[in-house]
């Protein structure tokens, strides 16, 4: 069984990279932010609530996201292993996570806030048929309109350097106390994230003596 944590910064390639990860090893993906959504799209209790927190212009609190992931985890259907992406949130979430699940290591993803910028401030929506762009990477063929739909595409409101500069700083500012504590207990593989998608993989899979598929 394996059990590992994923932390980056938003536009480090936590998503592609968990996934990646999950494909052949049999290790299910929790994303925190996916549980929410299901819950937003499908009017359950909870995403009521989330919808609520979110509108007043908050973060969701530590306590709902720990409740969520121990939901999720007593589902126990992960024979083979998890990595978990969103959680823990706080010092005493990961002191506690690490004690009760036996984390086999933290994957570290890092990538310079001047990348982060750059590849979060080129992405662009189709307001249309909602497919995401992004100019470094996925560019439509027709400047600005959708491959799909035609439709003129659109900066996602809160993509502005801005609202990214506040995002950075919170996610700064929340994660270095987590990454501390696990730092003590040396279970923090650090990854350079600029290298493309594959070449994250590899070097994540070598650092946590995964077969290389
Ligand atoms: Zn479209």
């Amino acid at each position: 069984m394996r059990k590992y944590v994923i932390m980056g910064v938003q536009g480090s390639g936590k998503g592609t990279q968990s996934e990646l990860l999950c494909a052949d090893l049999g290790l299910v993906h929790i994303s925190v932010g996916d549980i929410f959504r299901w819950h937003v799209q499908n009017h359950t209790k909870l995403g009521a609530q989330v919808r609520r927190t979110m509108k007043a212009g908050e973060l969701v609190g530590d306590d709902l996201v720990e409740s969520v992931v121990r939901q999720r985890l007593d589902q126990h259907d992960w024979n083979f292993g998890f990595i978990i992406d969103g959680f823990p949130r706080n010092g005493r979430q990961a002191e506690f996570f690490m004690e009760s699940y036996d984390i086999d290591g933290v994957v570290h993803l890092e990538l310079p806030d001047a990348e982060v910028r750059r590849r979060v401030l080129s992405r662009r929506l189709c307001p249309g048929c909602g497919m995401d762009y992004n100019l470094i990477a996925d560019r439509p063929e027709q400047e600005g309109r959708c491959d799909i739909c035609g439709t003129q595409l659109v900066v996602r409101e809160d993509d502005t350097p801005e609202a990214l500069a506040a995002r950075l700083r919170d996610y700064h500012e929340k994660t270095r106390p987590v990454l501390e504590l696990f730092r003590r207990k040396e279970v923090v593989y650090d990854i350079d994230a600029r290298a493309s998608a594959d070449e994250v993989q590899k070097e994540i899979r070598k650092a946590l003596h995964l077969p290389t598929s």
